[in-house]
């Protein structure tokens, strides 16, 4: 077991050469290399090219491997993972929204805690290297402390976004005076972890905005008072005629330190809105496909100067598959547009340096360039559903072929997480065990399992 927590000595960082790799670096200067070495030493990539000189450190073997940055996910419900294989379609009292009803209130910050670890081991497992956490279940300052704590001991990088409770009242703010507890508890100049801090809102996405619009004025505020980025699901479902990007725009709350979720309705004018403010979109395309949401406006976004990233939303009713979503992303634009316009390359510059971008952390990671961290996957093809020659187009064998059990190796900062496809610093029989214990305990104290 290596310390994955702390982001500043040098512990599980070592001298680290990759070799004879086809690396795909995202960059635009670099761009792809065959038969090269990638050269990390102490959480930094140093050098990219041929046949590096790179005496003393450790060779990994990267032929037959693809290397390239590990994967963004940018808007993720880690604490609700907990209700996968308890959401029924067939039974509506078990439905996604009921279950977080019922239960979301009932979860302790033990709960949290082995939510947050069986999600982010998963997430690893699937090749993603930094998750935007959005913690809208912050039923006390214990359960913040306990997901961030849990965040920050998984050695991905990420931003916990705080939220409010499960249950709170539409006209509440989430608890604002916890905010600057957390900042300076956990995040204040000079942390030693690799997550950092910005809060997700309800807003007026809802069919009463005015209901909630002191309560939301009142979050913007604080955040902008503590310099703290903001996320929000936007325009979701065709019915409710969301009005929220209009009115964001028009109190002023539309900017550079905001994300939108989803925006499926979005209107021209919303699509204006956003670009205008530099606003940036996370779409979920398995989950907008899942719960008849309608098709992301994958198009119509980048077209109008979107920046558009890509997520999970929740593990509750699909799994953590960053292959599956750029597929997805990329059949549906071609499918609903029924052009071929939207390139593979362009969907993986989603997934990672555009995922970067949004979550604010484009200078450290999203690609693999000499000075940055290193934080990348590589991706084993001398596998049944991935083997070929030389491939004529990498981005493409990827996106179509790949899935998360290719993932042969994960290194966040410089931190081997995950090597010959297994986790190497999470124990996932532990997580496991765990997870179903409180599972077990929620549905009981839910009335939906009797008590043991
Ligand atoms: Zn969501």
């Amino acid at each position: 077991m290596v310390d994955a927590t702390s982001a500043k000595g040098n512990a599980g960082r070592g001298d680290i050469v990759i070799r004879n790799a086809t690396i795909l670096t995202m960059d635009p200067k670099l761009g792809d290399l065959a038969g090269a070495d990638i050269h990390i030493r102490h959480g930094e990539i140093v050098a990219i090219g041929q046949a590096l000189d790179a005496p003393g450190a450790e060779v990994i073997d990267g032929s037959r491997n693809i290397v390239l940055p590990g994967f963004i996910d940018t808007h993720w419900h880690l604490w609700n993972g907990l209700f996968r294989g308890l959401v029924s379609y067939y039974r509506p009292d078990l439905g996604y929204f009921p279950m977080k009803k019922l239960l979301g209130k009932l979860f302790t910050p033990d709960d949290i805690h082995w939510a947050v670890q069986r999600g982010l081991a998963e997430a690893v497992h699937a090749g993603m290297t930094t998750v935007h956490n959005w913690a809208h279940n912050i039923q006390s300052p214990a359960h913040a402390d306990a997901n961030i704590k849990s965040h920050i001991a998984t050695g991905v990088r990420g931003r916990f976004s705080y939220g409010w409770a499960e249950g709170q009242a539409d006209d509440q703010p989430m608890d604002l005076a916890d905010l600057p507890r957390v900042k300076e508890e956990w995040f204040a100049d000079g942390h030693d972890h690799l997550l950092h801090l910005g809060i997700c809102v309800r807003g007026p996405e809802t069919p009463q905005p005015e209901i909630r619009r002191d309560a939301y004025l009142k979050e913007w505020e604080t955040a902008r008072a503590l310099g703290l980025p903001i996320t929000m699901h936007a325009a979701q479902m065709r019915a409710a005629r969301s009005r929220a990007i209009e009115l964001l725009e028009a109190d002023g709350l539309l900017g550079t330190d905001v994300q939108l979720v989803h925006c499926i309705h979005a209107s021209a004018d919303d699509r204006k809105r956003m670009a205008d403010s530099g606003t940036s979109l996370s779409i979920s395309p398995l989950i907008e496909l899942q719960v008849g949401m309608g098709f992301p406006q994958t198009g119509e976004m980048l077209e109008a100067g979107v920046l558009v990233s890509l997520s999970t939303d929740t593990v509750a009713v699909t799994g953590a598959n960053m292959f599956a979503i750029m597929k997805a992303t990329l059949d549906i634009e071609r499918g609903r547009a029924e052009n071929m316009a939207l390139s593979p390359r362009r969907v993986l510059e989603m997934a990672t340096i555009d995922g970067a971008r949004d979550v604010g952390i484009a200078d450290r990671v999203g690609s693999l360039v000499p000075g940055k961290r290193a934080d990348l996957i590589m991706v084993r093809l001398d596998r049944i559903n991935v083997s070929t020659l030389p491939a004529a187009d990498w981005v493409s064998l990827l996106i179509h072929h790949a899935q998360p059990s290719n993932v042969d190796l994960v290194m966040v900062d410089g931190r081997i997480l995950k090597k010959d496809g297994k986790l190497t610093t999470l124990d996932e029989e532990r997580i496991i065990a765990h997870s179903e214990q409180a599972i077990t305990g929620l549905m009981q104290r839910g009335g939906l399992l009797a008590s043991a």
